[in-house]
């Protein structure tokens, strides 16, 4: 069939899958259907099995199958957030259930399990999940299901995705995977055991900034069905010209990863070497002490997929564009440099083109306050953008002069 991108590469794959022509009108890109009801022949005898654009949408199906292809899994399905995603899946949960949760994880998520579902007999713990005895630990006779993010928020910590499906499998519990920060150019949690994968699309996939997404992918056709049903029962659906944002963002991932990672590095490194930074996270510098595991998890990416990938096919597709630092000065001196940026935009949200720093104590992690997750009130995060390395540089600084 024209267009058919089974068993391309993956950058073939990102701009192709479930994206053949139009076959009505040969269109190349994907056309915006935006419609919410579909004409039937007779009662029941519908044009392609289309009835309600809450329970499907041709643009949103295109969209669910390029993720699905992308991370390896036989099946997508997109929702009208990272969060709404997130409430989707957990509708598997059953009260008396038990979660565990990476410690680190997107502050949203933990709100989410501290304010929400625990109303409902949800319970759940924090567990540091790049310490096997400690995640051990955490499990309860009740778990049912592991949420972890790799790399983590805002630590940039990666944790040990195929360990942690053996963990998980082994006390009959799912692994959820938040894969959010790397995208499916860096990992593919499937293949590393997991039994779903969650995006933000918001972030990386859709690129630009300019759309607010969410995606699950899985391989289980039973798990498959349940969430599908609560995705139409719930209703929190994309619309589509978001969708069509969201495919137009994923066309460029690789080529945009690869120019983060590299931008991010070499941002990574100036850090290091600056006097008013006492720390600096980011798994891709060779001495950051979650490099080994990051190495292991980008190993299972798109990026380097096909054979057995070499350790230089790891460093050319890099390791994401977000970058964490400790300002040794302390708090007043963090709140006043991102204040001071010029081209890095003091802003929440990442993975866009445009370079963003925050201060997460303060903005995207502030709903944490008062939870055992550690915030440093002197720690500053980057996304560090596609545009020219040495602009970003010379902006850091001057924003740290
Ligand atoms: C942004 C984000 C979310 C939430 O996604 P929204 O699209 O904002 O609802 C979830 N997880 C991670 C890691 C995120 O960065």
């Amino acid at each position: 069939m024209k267009g058919d991108a089974t068993n391309k590469g993956f950058d073939t794959r990102a701009i192709h899958a479930g994206q053949a022509p139009d076959p009505v009108t040969g269109a190349v890109s994907v056309p915006i259907f935006q419609t919410s009801t579909y004409a039937q022949h007779a009662v029941g005898e519908t044009y392609g099995g289309y009835e309600y654009s809450r329970t499907h949408n041709p643009t949103r199906k295109a969209l669910e199958e390029c993720i699905a292809s992308l991370e390896g899994g036989a099946y997508g399905l997109a929702f009208a957030s990272g969060m709404a995603a997130i409430t989707t899946l957990c509708y598997l949960l059953r009260p008396g259930d038990h979660v565990v949760l990476s410690d680190d994880v997107y502050g949203g998520t933990y709100r989410l399990f501290s304010r929400v579902l625990s109303r409902y007999g949800i319970a759940f713990d924090l567990a540091d999940l790049t310490d096997p005895e400690k995640a051990q630990a955490a499990f309860r006779p009740e778990t049912k299901l592991v949420w972890l993010e790799t790399p983590t928020n805002p630590w940039l910590k990666t944790i040990d995705i195929q360990a942690v499906a053996d963990l998980a499998h082994s006390r009959k519990a799912w692994l959820g995977v938040d894969n959010t920060f790397a995208s499916p150019y860096l990992q593919r949690p499937l293949q590393l055991g997991a039994d779903f994968v969650v995006h933000s699309s918001t972030k990386y996939l859709g690129g630009h900034s300019d759309v607010v997404g969410g995606l699950i992918v899985l391989n289980d056709a039973d798990l498959r069905e349940q969430i599908a049903f609560h995705q139409n029962a719930v209703g929190g659906v994309p619309g589509p010209v978001d969708c069509f944002l969201v495919l137009r963002g994923i066309k460029t991932l690789g080529v945009r990863m690869r120019q983060h990672g590299a931008n991010a590095l070499r941002v990574a490194a100036f850090l290091s070497e600056h006097k008013a930074v006492s720390r600096v996270f980011y798994p891709g510098l060779p001495g950051d002490a979650h490099h080994a595991v990051a190495r292991k998890n980008t190993a299972s990416g798109g990026g380097v997929e096909g054979t057995a990938p070499s350790e230089a096919a790891i460093d050319r597709a890099g390791f994401g564009g977000m970058v964490s630092f400790i300002a040794r000065g302390g708090e007043a001196v963090a709140r006043c440099m991102v204040a001071r940026t010029q081209l890095f935009t003091l802003a929440e949200s990442l993975g866009g083109v445009e370079s963003l720093i925050e201060h997460p104590g303060a903005m995207t992690h502030a709903s944490l306050a008062g939870s055992p997750i550690e915030m440093d009130p002197a720690l500053v995060r980057l996304s560090v953008g596609i545009e020219e390395c040495d602009d970003l540089i010379a902006d850091l600084a001057q924003a740290l002069g």
